[in-house]
């Protein structure tokens, strides 16, 4: 049997924190050195696999750029297809754009027109939850697409210095996160 308890004090372990990056006093968890360890990939990977196996994912949506990695490779695992949803002025045909505040001024993201339809059951997916800003503008902009349910995944979510990204969608989204750190 998997112990996932086990298996997540693994992740921890391998996950590497850099202080004062990009700027003072954020504490940065470095995902890369979960991405490039072979068994941390696996477990994430896994793990996720267990938790949408049954919800009838089509497509997974992975957030640029560290959404990229884990979300396509779980793409793959559950039989779905995988959209990028990318920083403006990078996708080359038609799409949809959404704008969120960011701690200093507006950012906006963008996914490909008919990158969704209203058959699609999606999972929205990146590697961390801080403020929630990122995530519920692509929430906002795979909800225009209509489709029949959008679930949200990040394999960490930040609740030190009192963040709580959770708070910026509705009680009744479904989120889950592999780490709360
Ligand atoms: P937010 O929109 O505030 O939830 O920020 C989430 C996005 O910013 C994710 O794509 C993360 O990759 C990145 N991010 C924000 N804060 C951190 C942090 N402390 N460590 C690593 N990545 C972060």
């Amino acid at each position: 049997m998997v112990n996932v308890k086990m298996n997540n004090d693994y992740l921890l372990k391998n996950l590497r924190n850099v202080p004062d990056f990009p700027i003072p006093g954020i504490q940065f968890k470095d995902v890369s050195t979960l991405y490039k360890n072979p068994k941390c990939l696996k477990i994430m990977v896994n793990e996720l696999y267990d938790l949408y196996k049954d919800k009838g994912i089509t497509k997974v949506v992975g957030i640029e750029s560290r959404g990229f990695v884990v979300g396509a490779a779980l793409a793959v695992k559950l039989g779905a297809g995988f959209v990028m949803c990318r920083k403006p002025g990078k996708l080359p045909a038609e799409t949809r754009k959404e704008s969120y505040m960011k701690e200093y001024g507006k950012d906006t993201i963008e996914i490909h027109s008919d990158a969704i339809d209203e058959k699609d059951v999606v999972l929205l997916h990146d590697d961390l939850l801080a403020t929630g800003g990122s995530m519920k503008a692509a929430y906002n902009l795979v909800r225009q697409f209509n489709p029949k349910k959008i679930y949200i995944n990040f394999i960490i979510e930040l609740t030190i210095e009192g963040l709580n990204g959770r708070a910026v969608f509705d009680k009744d989204v479904e989120m889950t996160t592999l780490l709360k750190i």
